[in-house]
């Protein structure tokens, strides 16, 4: 495994392999989540980077991007370990040099959810996977449906900006207990590692529901609801049922709803989701 971290090598480099590149971008303290990505690269093209790169433009002000947690011997272990071939790991200074001054943002679909709560953060995701493309020119991407908001606006910008590359959404990786693995989860102490269960239970409780016939969403999302509002620590930001495409609200729900939702536990802001037809 080679590690770059200059923009050009890594361009020289993509440029030599072009046509058999698999990249799984990610801001790092890589976990089993981010592993299956990788093993599901190692799959589907003879090259796999693994971009590492906490990525300043999609942070807000008031946001973690100081407090992101970074371990960069560890991540070099656990991409080693999944078969990576390349860890690209840019500086801040060699991606957003003086000057720059070019943003790529999706409409629409962003404005919903994560988009709704944390302004600008859709359009430094969608401007450092445009950069990253560009860079490390693969012909298959992956990433994970714990983001599927993510992945919706990514496959969104692939299609309307032609770039030619593969789109692939992962499923997304737990805890034995339920917690979707994240690597914010390691700022919680042992009481908020307990309370954020409530995400995954939550999801849990609206499944049970629509499995046993519930289709009205205001009945669905107040089972829901109930999971989170038990837990002191848990600040709702949204819980919301929604068609997966559009991202867009819906009053009944069927077998394609996603049920999405964002709480603040402690420190921490976390994401989970479901598609409710699906396991
Ligand atoms: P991040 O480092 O959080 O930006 O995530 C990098 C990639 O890993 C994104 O495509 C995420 O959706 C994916 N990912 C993060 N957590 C999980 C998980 N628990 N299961 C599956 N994929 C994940």
């Amino acid at each position: 495994m080679i590690i770059i971290e200059s923009v050009a090598e890594m361009q020289q480099f993509a440029r030599q392999r072009r046509g058999e590149i698999a990249l799984v971008p990610t801001m790092g303290y890589l976990h089993e989540g981010h592993a299956s990505l990788m093993v599901e690269a190692r799959k589907r093209a003879k090259t796999v980077v693994v971009s590492i790169f906490v990525n300043p433009t999609q942070f807000g002000v008031n946001e973690d991007l100081d407090s992101y947690p970074r371990d960069f011997e560890r991540d070099r272990k656990v991409a080693s370990a999944a078969g990576v071939d390349v860890i690209f790991a840019p500086k801040a200074a060699d991606m957003y040099p003086a000057g720059y001054q070019s943003y790529l943002n999706v409409e629409g679909l962003t404005t919903e959810l994560c988009g709704a709560s944390r302004p600008g953060h859709f359009r430094g995701v969608t401007t450092v996977v445009a950069k990253l493309f560009n860079i490390v020119m693969p012909s298959v991407a992956l990433f994970g449906k714990k983001d599927f908001q993510q992945l919706a606006v990514i496959r969104r910008m692939v299609q309307d900006f032609n770039f030619d590359v593969e789109i692939v959404g992962m499923p997304i990786v737990r805890e034995a207990d339920g917690l979707a693995l994240s690597s914010r989860n390691a700022r919680l102490d042992p009481e908020q590692r307990r309370q954020a269960l409530c995400l995954s239970r939550s999801i849990a409780a609206a499944r049970e529901a629509f499995r046993g016939g519930e289709r009205a969403v205001a009945v669905l999302r107040q089972k829901a609801l109930a999971l989170i509002e038990a837990e002191s620590a848990a600040e709702l930001d949204y819980l919301e049922f929604r068609d997966q495409d559009t991202l867009l609200p819906l009053q009944i729900a069927d077998e394609r709803t996603l049920l999405a939702l964002a709480v603040r536990v402690g420190p921490v802001r976390l994401i989970d989701n479901c598609v409710l037809g699906e396991e």
